[in-house]
C-alpha cells in the first residue's frame, strides 16, 4: 500500500511541475465524470473547449453570411494555408510543401502512386509486416495495379523498423520505401533520418507515415530530406473524428511526381472548367476534389494549442508520461504475467506504450466498464496512449491502478 501511495504522490509532484498543466482545462470532459482515465488520445484526441464557439462562429459568420463567396474569400486557400501552419508547428517543413485534404488512406495512395511513377523501371516497394493495415493494403493494391513487387521486412512487433534492416532490403530495383515513423503498436520511434539516407543511397524514394508522431514527436521532414509524408489529424492534433489528412511533397518533386487522382481542385485553373487536365504548380497539384472545410475547424484549434505549447515541450512531457507509465508497470504488472511490447530506451519511444497479456482482450472490456479507456490491439495488447496536452500524471496513475487491480483479481491467465 505504501508503494501505491508513493507512486500517487509522485504523480501529483509531476503534475505540479508540468509546464503544460494548464492545457488540460482547454479540453471538454465528459459529463458526470464517467471517464476515470482517457488513455486513447493517440487514437482520437479530445475536443477543445473553444471548439463549439469556433464552429458556431464559422457557421453564422462565414458560411451563413458569406455563402458561396466564402470560397474565394479564403476557403480555397485553406488546404495550403493550414498545411503551411502544420508544416511549421509539427513537421519541420518549409511553406508550400504540405496540404490538408482527403483521408490518410487516400493521401497515401496518391503519394505512393506518384512516387513509383517517378522511379520508372524500378519494380519494388519495400515495406514492413507490422505497419498499420491500411498502409499494407494500399501498397498491395498499388503493386497489383502497377505490376510491382512488394518486398516485406519482418519487424519485431515489440520494436520497429531499423536502418540495418532497410539497408539489407533496398537495392537497384527499389522504387519506394514506406514506413511509419512511430509504430502504431509498439510506439517504436524509427531513425527516420538514417533510413531516408539509406534508401536514397539505393536510389529509392521515401514516404513516411506520421500518424502516430505528428503533434507528439518532433518531425523534421526537410532536414531528413524526406520525399513524401502523410499523416492524420484526429490523433494528437485533436482534429475530431474523420478530420482530413495531410500530405507532404518535398519541393524538389514538384512538377515531376504526379498524383493519380486528377480532379478539378488540383487543376491549374479550376474555374476555367476547360478540356484536359493540367496540374496546378506546386503542392496544390496534390488536391483532387472540394476540400472538407468544416472538418478543418477543430484542427485549427488543435494547431493553436500546439503553437502555444511548442512541439519540444510536448515531446518533453510525452517522454515523462511514458516513463512514468513504465514505472507503474514495473511496480505493478510485469511480475504478474504482463509483458512490455514497446522499447525501453526513451530515445526509441514515441508517445504510447503497449502491454501484453493473454487475457487483455477481455480486460480491455472490463477497463472500459470502469471508465478507463485504453485501446486494444490484437492479438493481446493494451495500448496506453498518452496525449501530452490533455493527459495528467494522476490520470495515468489511476488508469494503470485499475489495470493492476483487474490483473490481481484475475490471477495469472
Ligand atoms: C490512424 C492511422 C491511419 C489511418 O488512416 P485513415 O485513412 O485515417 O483511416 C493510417 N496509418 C497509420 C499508421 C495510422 O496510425
Amino acid at each position: 500500500m505504501s508503494d501505491r501511495t508513493g507512486l500517487l504522490e509522485k504523480a501529483h509532484v509531476l503534475d505540479e511541475a508540468d509546464p503544460l498543466r494548464d492545457f488540460q482545462d482547454r479540453f471538454l470532459t465528459p459529463d458526470g465524470a464517467d471517464v476515470v482515465a482517457y488513455l486513447d488520445g493517440n487514437s482520437l484526441g479530445r475536443p477543445a473547449r473553444a471548439l463549439p464557439e469556433r464552429m458556431h462562429r464559422f457557421i453564422h459568420q462565414q458560411w451563413g453570411q458569406r455563402l458561396i463567396r466564402g470560397w474565394t474569400d479564403e476557403w480555397l486557400n485553406w488546404p495550403e494555408a493550414i498545411g503551411d501552419r502544420l508544416g511549421r508547428a509539427a513537421l519541420g517543413a518549409a511553406p508550400g510543401q504540405v496540404v490538408v485534404a482527403d483521408s490518410t488512406t487516400v493521401m497515401l495512395y496518391k503519394l505512393a502512386r506518384a512516387a513509383v511513377a517517378a522511379r520508372p523501371g524500378r519494380r519494388e516497394i519495400v515495406l514492413d509486416t507490422d505497419n498499420f493495415p491500411t498502409d499494407r493494403y494500399v501498397l498491395e493494391g498499388i503493386a497489383a495495379e502497377r505490376g510491382l513487387v512488394l518486398k516485406w521486412i519482418e519487424t519485431d512487433p515489440a520494436a520497429g523498423i531499423t536502418d540495418e534492416q532497410v539497408a539489407g532490403a533496398v537495392g537497384p530495383d527499389t522504387a519506394l520505401v514506406v514506413f511509419s515513423h512511430v509504430a502504431y503498436r509498439s510506439g517504436y520511434l524509427a531513425d527516420a533520418e538514417a533510413i531516408t539516407r539509406t534508401a536514397h543511397r539505393a536510389g529509392a524514394l521515401v514516404l513516411w507515415d506520421l500518424c502516430h508522431s505528428v503533434g507528439s514527436v518532433p518531425v523534421h521532414l526537410d532536414s531528413w530530406d524526406a520525399d513524401f509524408a502523410v499523416g492524420c489529424t484526429y490523433k494528437y492534433l485533436n482534429g475530431g473524428p474523420g478530420s482530413p489528412a495531410f500530405g507532404y511533397v518535398n519541393e524538389r518533386h514538384h512538377g515531376l511526381a504526379q498524383q493519380p487522382i486528377w480532379g478539378w481542385m488540383g487543376h491549374r485553373e479550376p474555374f476555367t472548367m476547360g478540356p484536359g487536365y493540367q496540374p496546378a504548380d506546386g503542392i496544390r497539384g496534390l488536391l483532387s476534389g472540394t476540400p472538407p472545410i468544416l472538418a478543418m475547424l477543430p484542427l485549427l484549434t488543435g494547431l493553436d494549442m500546439l503553437d502555444e505549447a511548442g512541439i519540444e515541450a510536448v515531446r518533453a512531457k510525452s517522454s515523462l508520461l511514458t516513463h512514468y507509465a513504465l514505472e507503474l508497470a514495473d511496480a505493478w504488472l510485469f511480475d504478474r504475467g504482463v509483458q512490455l511490447a514497446s522499447p525501453r530506451e526513451p530515445e526509441r519511444r514515441g508517445g504510447h506504450i503497449t502491454l501484453r497479456r493473454a487475457d487483455f482482450r477481455e480486460v480491455t472490456g472490463l477497463l472500459w466498464q470502469r471508465g478507463v479507456i485504453p485501446d486494444f490491439r490484437a492479438p493481446d495488447g493494451i495500448r496506453i496512449g498518452l496525449a501530452p496536452l490533455s493527459t495528467s500524471f494522476v490520470e495515468v496513475h489511476n488508469g494503470l491502478c485499475a489495470l493492476h487491480q483487474l490483473v490481481d483479481e484475475r490471477g495469472k491467465p
